[in-house]
């Protein structure tokens, strides 16, 4: 991956976002998009609207959701303990033995989570069963309730600790890939779409608010007004154990971004994209989903009287998870299926099934 790109996607990834407290995040990608854009507006709810060729036709809207799961301080007992609530899906399982970070106004504030010993659990009833979020707590190393205000406040987010891995064969793991790698893809794509001869206008848009209910997706996609939107997710990958292909499909890491078919999509859409992989040889797989999809195509498709939806994305293992793992390479593959999506539509390009 291009270095600058690269200390992008990294700078996307260590920087917080739990859903409706992006704004963190969403200065990196303002700097990002005033290199690459030829406006760059946020609006009232939090998301950042990249334009190209604003005054172009058809006008094409790339989402990717920028807000990662997190949790919410609720209350602060009188020993200092932390007591979260969840923002978005979380399996409490997976929560324990964490580093995690509380997000406080005055910088952030270490923490850990986790249960009393596994000697101590031993024939009990906590022992087999996962904790609920009343059960957990964040310990910040304070002694007492006074303390912890001091460098905590009620509502203040909380992350897993962030950071980056590279592994082998270019593959990666982090906290929040789901969906910092689609608010990168769409903004490459704007990067690689600099300086080219446009019919279209692109809207790259850094959506906020997804994993609570396609929030801003709804709201830019309203604002925008497109003619067409293809959202950038992440999907299971079902490449390792314990995975039914028979349940999500054959979908492998390092094999090429997703395109999806199905209700949520536009069949044109779906075909153009795959007509466009295989003439610039992108590797691509080919996923069906029976129903609306959980992402912001769905929000996308069904604003104001319909746009042509499409979805492209990331196959990702341990979603939700601190350790989510995709191939760098999925993600330069789908930016440039989306940079070369969007050359191909012409003034006269009729998504009209
Ligand atoms: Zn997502």
């Amino acid at each position: 991956m291009r270095e600058s790109s690269l200390k992008f996607l990294k700078e996307l990834l260590e920087t917080p976002s739990p859903s409706g407290y992006e704004q963190p995040v969403q200065r990196v990608v303002r700097a990002w998009a005033k290199k690459h854009a030829d406006e760059v507006r946020t609006d009232v709810h939090g998301n950042v609207i990249a334009a190209l060729n604003p005054k172009g036709r058809p006008r094409v809207m790339l989402a990717g959701h920028c807000d990662q799961i997190g949790m919410m301080v609720q209350h602060v007992d009188d020993k200092g303990f932390i007591f979260v609530n969840p923002i978005g899906g979380h399996d409490t399982m997976v929560l324990l033995g964490q580093n995690v970070t509380v997000w406080g106004e005055d910088g952030p504030v270490h923490g850990v989570m986790a249960r009393k010993p596994i000697h101590l659990l031993r024939g009990t009833s906590e022992e087999a069963k996962p904790p609920k979020f009343t059960d957990l707590w964040v310990d910040i190393g304070v002694r007492t309730k006074d303390e912890a205000r001091q460098y905590v406040q009620i509502g203040d987010p909380v992350t897993f600790r962030l950071g980056f891995t590279e592994h082998i064969n270019h593959r990666a793991s982090a906290v929040g890939f789901d969906d910092k790698s689609g608010a990168w893809v769409v903004m490459e794509a704007l990067r690689l779409l600099q300086g080219k001869r446009l019919d279209a206008a692109v809207f790259a848009v850094s959506t906020v608010q997804e994993e609570l209910g396609l929030r801003g997706a709804h709201t830019s996609a309203f604002g925008i007004d497109p003619q067409v939107g293809i959202a950038v997710d992440v999907t299971f990958a079902t490449d390792h154990p314990g995975m039914d292909p028979k349940v999500s499909g054959e979908v492998q890491v390092d094999a090429g971004p997703v395109i999806a078919r199905g209700p949520n999509i536009n069949p044109v859409v779906c075909t153009q994209l795959q007509k466009v992989a295989r003439r610039r040889k992108i590797p691509y797989q080919l996923n069906g989903v029976s129903r609306p999809t959980g992402t912001d195509a769905n929000a996308i498709q069904i604003s104001r009287a319909g746009v042509a939806a499409g979805l492209v994305s990331i196959p990702n293992r341990y979603m939700h998870s601190p350790v989510e793992l995709v191939s760098l390479k999925d993600l330069e593959h789908a930016s440039r299926l989306l940079a070369e999506f969007v050359l191909a539509v012409k003034r006269d390009t009729d998504f009209t099934p």
